[in-house]
């Protein structure tokens, strides 16, 4: 296609001819010019009928937008937190000069633009760099220059699927028996089924060799004519050990192999086959007890404290293969099992198999409960919503399904713009089926029939399978008109954003859906009464939903059984930052922070000691050692947020991190309100003559200034800002302000 405005008109042809398109407009049309000239800014006012000056007014608000042409090669090094840690700003430093440039600059002959990226989400695999938005981990000077010199380097492409679904049974009959049809066909498809070895293909391995073990196993398998399966799966959690890669096979319980590479692939998973376990490294398994000398998932160190529930399925599901959800995973278990059992067992066990996801929670709830009761089924679980906030899920439920006005709306929020957060993408790359499901259940209980599902600008591999997913889901009939004969519809949108970490509030997400800048509004009206379009609209974080899913298939008792009084349920965390197995880590709240740590994180790395964890994120808290003894409860002392822990060791200077946190909040500010806007800046003015030397006065007015930005702001961005600041005070005190020198940075 040729780029003029004739055929970036006929790009965005089938987009709505309204304001609401004008995201995925620019999206669009950014994806196929690589950024956006003025014409294409007309083109798609003209197509979106929004005046010029408010497409350039939300353009140039979004970063993930580009009004100048970049370089032909855009690298982008991570400056969050977890990368810092591992030594982003040097490898940064050492670009620059390299590059003759500093950040944000493009080189004199258009080659190379080099930017610093707030957040690239793959902190365990610090330091990051992106080149033409392919991400790489544990990044080097040396391992930059070599793919920048690969010309047209032709970077692995993770293909997530196409959402292909055989052709299904007609289904007939009430939601539960469409569903045993389903599962049925599900066992008929898989009976007789070889081997698979399923690679945990996150982002987060793929950044780190998972494509080029993919590659090397499907090569082998080609040449030596060998009949299994390789599959791009996601990521379990233990982002330190990748790649890993799982080996089932109908006649033995399967293994997963750890820290496999392009080049030991083969050889591993031959000796796998072979049954030399001893020969095939560090091995575990995901089922049963420890089998000819390889342990149980439950005796690991990074596993052994842990309470998987969410993360259940992630990297040993297909994830772009519903069958694999229907069955729970059970392709080793149950459907290995099938020769021994009569289709009806089997069925029997999926119901029956704890933390089953499979759509039977659906099913229970449009089969059995009417709306009201599903909520007051999540209501006695007393589930809290995972965004940070912990505000009563069931309470927004009943909130919007009372409302006047229709439609209603449910936004999925997977947005997660919040540097070192990453435990969505994590849920939608491994096990995208569960998010669908909680969606659709929560759908329901709010009486909406349409749903958004907000995914992250950056988190591609993410939005390629939940796109899938829905389109398999919609196949079943689990979404869609009449979902599973009930009567029920649920229509799906998906959106991406296009960065800010201001996303995450509520009502700004709203403002971006409706193609504005997102800027929060003021409340009330709340936007279960007055949300999108000015309809009952309800915002759930992606991880809530995925709760709900247990919740409505095992009911609230089950869930009252996790957790601790008052704060129920399990939580991801990512850990990451100086820490020896940095991962995504789930565990039931109300546990320690030091069990996070040392125990499921083994400690500090390089026997270094612990200097300070951040919690919760950059508008979180800066903690010292003392934090380890705290339990992890919402609106406890430890602040659980969203789920980041970054661990820095005792190289790192209090005041330094504190400034780079307040710093990110100052460019994230969204403009809208004086005190968020101007007194962040203020706050590293004075930040900066503290480092400088500075005064008592200085720290007295950085004291008073904090309380004024947490006061006076209109949203949780500005009123979290001085949290770093007070925090770091609380724990290191002011000592750790009133001067910067080596003596600090190693106490
Ligand atoms: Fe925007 Fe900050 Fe005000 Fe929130 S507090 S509305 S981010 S300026």
């Amino acid at each position: 296609m040729e780029d003029n405005p004739e055929h970036l008109a006929k790009l965005l042809e089938d987009l709505p001819r309204h304001r609401s398109s004008l995201l995925p407009a620019l999206e669009r049309a950014q994806t196929r010019l690589r950024y956006l000239p003025a014409w294409a800014l007309e083109a798609v006012s003209e197509h979106t009928r929004t005046p010029k000056s408010e497409v350039y007014g939300v353009a140039s608000h979004y970063p993930e937008f580009r009004l100048k042409e970049p370089g032909r090669r855009i690298v982008r090094v991570c400056s969050g937190m977890g990368c810092v840690a591992k030594g982003a700003p040097g490898l940064l430093a050492d670009l620059e000069s390299r590059c003759g440039v500093k950040a944000g600059q493009t080189t004199p002959d258009s080659g190379i633009t080099l930017e610093e990226a707030t957040c690239l989400f793959n902190c365990p695999h610090g330091p990051s760099v992106e080149i033409d938005h392919q991400t790489y981990g544990h990044a080097s000077l040396d391992m930059v220059s070599r793919r920048l010199a690969q010309v047209g380097y032709d970077h692995h492409h993770t293909p997530a699927g196409n959402g292909h679904h055989p052709l299904r049974p007609t289904l007939t009959g009430q939601p539960s028996e469409r569903l045993t049809q389903l599962i049925n066909e599900a066992i008929r498809k898989r009976t007789g089924e070889g081997t698979r070895l399923l690679v945990g293909a996150g982002s987060c391995a793929n950044s780190v060799g998972a494509g080029e073990v993919t590659t090397a196993l499907r090569n082998w398998a080609e040449s030596a004519a060998l009949f299994f399966s390789v599959i791009e799966a996601g990521c379990n959690g233990m982002c330190y050990g990748a790649t890993l890669v799982t080996v089932e096979r109908p006649d033995r319980p399967a293994v997963t192999a750890v820290g496999v590479n392009a080049e030991n692939a083969v050889q591993r998973i031959q000796a796998i086959f072979a049954d030399d376990l001893a020969a095939a490294g560090e091995l575990f398994r995901w089922a049963g007890e420890s089998y000819n000398g390889v342990v149980s998932y439950k005796e690991t160190p990074f596993f052994a404290k842990q309470r998987r529930v969410l993360l259940a399925n992630c990297g040993i599901v297909d994830p772009t293969d519903i069958d694999d959800y229907l069955l729970r995973g059970g392709y080793a278990g149950l459907v290995h099992a099938v020769g021994e059992l009569s289709p009806q067992q089997v069925i029997d066990e999926v119901m029956r198999a704890e933390l089953l996801g499979g759509y039977a929670g659906l099913v229970r709830a449009i089969d059995e409960l009417s709306p009201g009761q599903v909520s007051d089924e999540v209501k006695r679980a007393g589930l809290m919503g995972r965004g940070g906030a912990y505000f009563p899920t069931a309470l927004k439920w009943e909130a919007a399904r009372k409302a006047a006005g229709q439609p209603k709306y449910l936004v999925v929020n997977a947005e997660e713009g919040e540097p070192g957060i990453y435990k969505d993408r994590h849920l939608m790359e491994g096990d995208p089926h569960r998010l669908i499901e909680g969606m659709a259940i929560a759908a329901y209980a709010i009486g909406a029939g349409e749903v958004i599902f907000y995914i992250n600008g950056e988190a591609r591999l993410a939005q390629q399978r939940v796109a899938a997913a829905l389109r398999q889901a919609e196949a079943c009939g689990l979404i869609g008109e009449d979902v599973l004969g009930s009567g029920v519809s649920i229509s799906v949108e998906v959106r991406h954003g296009a960065g800010g970490y201001i996303l995450g509030e509520e009502t700004a997400l709203l403002e971006s859906i409706e193609g504005y800048r997102a800027m929060p509004r003021v409340r009330p009206p709340f936007p279960t009464e007055a949300g999108l379009w000015g309809k009952p609209t309800v915002i759930n974080n992606a991880e809530t939903l995925a709760n709900v899913v247990g919740i409505t298939r095992h009911g609230a008792d089950w869930y009252n059984g996790l957790g601790v009084e008052g704060a129920r349920g399990t939580k991801l965390i990512g850990l990451s930052g100086n820490v020896a197995r940095p991962g995504l880590v789930e565990i039931e709240l109300g546990t320690k922070v030091e069990v996070v740590v040392n125990d499921i994180g083994g400690g500090v790395s390089d026997g270094r000691g612990l200097k300070m964890v951040l919690a919760a994120g950059p508008s979180g808290y800066v903690m010292s050692a003392d934090a380890l003894s705290l339990p992890m409860v919402p609106r406890g002392e430890y602040l659980v947020g969203s789920g980041g822990l970054v661990v820095l060791d005792d190289r790192h200077d209090t005041l330094d991190v504190v400034r780079r946190l307040t710093r990110f909040n100052m460019r994230e500010s969204c403009g809208k309100c004086t005190p968020c806007r101007e007194g962040t800046v203020r706050l590293i003015h004075l930040l900066d003559r503290l480092i400088d030397g500075g005064t008592t006065d200085d720290l007295g007015e950085l004291r008073k200034l904090n309380e004024i930005v947490a006061g006076a702001s209109l949203c949780g961005l500005g009123q979290m800002a001085p949290n770093p600041i007070n925090s770091a005070l609380r724990y290191f005190g002011e000592r750790a302000f009133a001067r910067h020198s080596a003596d600090e940075a190693s106490g």
